[in-house]
């Protein structure tokens, strides 16, 4: 009989060569028993990130001098994480973003600071936007607050939710509002560099059903007091310069809802291979086989989308559109990867031994984050097809 053999995946042998160095850490250290110990110990597996963060796959090709990371690359990395380690994918996607954000607005001493133990794995950042009052309006709805104190520092009061990695971050990126709303929502906010070691914070564990290999936190500042170079980008600016790293953001969760369809749709494959039912493999009746089929599909459209929304931006071109295409493509071949997965396992698919449950349990997080499914679709609508903004 024939062998099974995935389509090809990468354009050049250096992307071949990164994707099976990542595979290769994985299949040392990311074993199905750790994955499941760390899914059912809710703890973030430090040994794991150490080892990719050593190998370079967090600098990637970026630089101290502010060169940035190609986004293909990125994109293969999370790929991969998210097929296997999809907690660890979700902090590599804050950290990237963390990477982004100081390649592009750090000064030179905050890349040292921050940016270079960032790039060794010395220390994490978390990204601290959303708050209890709102997460797609945040700008709207924010209510931390910075104010200027009189030897030009700043005090940091506030609230944010969802806070991905905050029990075990260096640093938070925390956007602050530091002038009233006049006009639009997006401006008088601005972004600050905080120690996790302030006084002043708080870090509270959320009890979540999803990515439990990576904690989910309610953080808390209290009169946290920073310097004048705390200051991340431009005062005001904080948030404008937020969305302008927002591609890379969709590229990335696309990348690791990828990751995710492809895990759940291998891992299916595997299962219905070796189940019989009336005497043959359940992979023999045709239901099952047309569900692989749709999401075999689906999964290779939207890594063609990624892939050209990857190279599109890397090449400085126009990437907005094909990047949320991408987000909303891969998101949709995670649902259904998932969705089907469990279905096909019958009632192995909740049992713990399987890998199928954690992923159907991740999946959910990209279809609302960083920005939900509705509000890409919004963009889409409005911005390719300049139909009027619908809210
Ligand atoms: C596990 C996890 C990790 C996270 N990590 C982080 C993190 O590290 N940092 C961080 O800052 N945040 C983080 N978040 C928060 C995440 O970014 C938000 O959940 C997301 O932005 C959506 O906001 P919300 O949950 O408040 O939903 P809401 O904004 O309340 O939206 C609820 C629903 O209303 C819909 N809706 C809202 N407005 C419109 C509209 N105009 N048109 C159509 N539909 C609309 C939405 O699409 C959605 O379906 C995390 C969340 C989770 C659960």
């Amino acid at each position: 009989m024939r062998e099974y053999s995935p389509l090809p995946f990468d354009q050049t042998d250096d992307q071949a060569d990164l994707r099976s160095m990542v595979r290769s850490i994985l299949e040392q250290l990311a074993t199905p028993q750790r994955l499941s110990e760390t899914d059912e110990n809710e703890a973030f597996d430090e040994e794991l990130y150490a080892a990719l963060a050593e190998s370079g796959l967090v600098q990637l090709e970026g630089d101290l001098d502010g060169t940035p990371a190609s986004h293909e690359s990125q994109a293969i990395v999370l790929e991969e994480l998210g097929a296997t380690a999809t907690s660890t994918a979700v902090s590599f996607v804050v950290q990237y973003m963390a990477v982004t954000l100081l390649t592009q607005h750090g000064t030179p001493a905050q890349r040292d600071r921050f940016l270079g133990p960032l790039f060794e794995g010395a220390h994490r950042a978390a990204f601290a936007l959303t708050e209890p009052g709102g997460g797609t309006d945040v700008a709207r709805a924010m209510k931390t607050r910075a104010t200027r104190n009189a030897d030009g520092g700043w005090t940091l009061n506030g609230a944010k939710m969802w806070i991905s990695g905050a029990t075990d971050c260096g640093f938070f990126i925390v956007l602050a509002r530091t002038s009233p709303i006049e006009g639009s929502a997006v401006g008088g906010i601005t972004m600050f560099l905080v120690p996790a070691d302030a006084p002043g914070i708080t870090v509270n564990e959320m009890d979540t059903v999803a990515i439990h290999g990576l904690s989910t936190c309610e953080v808390g500042f209290a009169d946290v007091v920073l310097g004048d170079d705390a200051v991340l980008g431009d005062v005001d600016r904080g948030f404008r310069q937020v969305i302008g790293t927002l591609n890379g953001e969709r590229l990335n969760a696309a990348a690791v809802a990828l990751g995710i369809a492809r895990g759940a749709h291998d891992a299916a494959l595997d299962y219905v291979r070796g189940r019989e039912a009336f005497g043959r493999p359940i992979g023999g009746f045709q239901v099952l086989q047309h569900r692989l089929v749709d999401e075999a599909v689906k999964i290779e459209a939207a890594r063609g989308l990624l892939q050209r929304a990857a190279r599109v931006a890397d090449a400085g071109g126009a990437a907005e559109t094909l990047s949320a295409m991408a987000k909303l493509a891969a998101s949709e071949a995670a649902t259904t990867a998932t969705e089907n997965g469990m279905r096909a396992m019958g009632g192995s698919g909740l049992s713990r031994e399987y890998p199928m449950q954690r992923f159907w349990r991740d999946a959910r997080l990209y279809t609302f984050a960083p920005l939900t499914d509705e509000m890409m679709t919004n963009f889409i609508a409005e911005h390719h097809l300049v139909l009027p903004r619908s809210y």
